[in-house]
């Protein structure tokens, strides 16, 4: 399952770091780094760590542009 988050729509509130440890990490204030190809034991966490994201900036999965594969 691929994710994308919009860092331009992220303020680094870190939500998804606590949730899902293993896909997102911050470093530095606001500067988040992820892995978009989510490990499938990771899914449940990444769509918990989407729904807490006080900005919507997670997409996963249908939600992420179909053109881009
Ligand atoms: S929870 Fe949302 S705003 Fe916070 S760091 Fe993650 S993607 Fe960014």
């Amino acid at each position: 399952m691929r994710i994308v988050v919009d860092l331009t729509r992220c303020q680094g509130y870190a939500q998804c770091v606590f949730l899902a440890p293993q896909v997102f990490e911050l470093h530095g204030e606001e500067a988040l780094r992820y892995d978009p190809a989510v490990p499938d034991g990771q899914l449940d966490r990444v769509r918990q760590a989407a729904a807490a994201c006080p900005v919507q900036a997670i997409l996963v999965g249908e939600q992420v542009n179909t053109g881009a594969r």
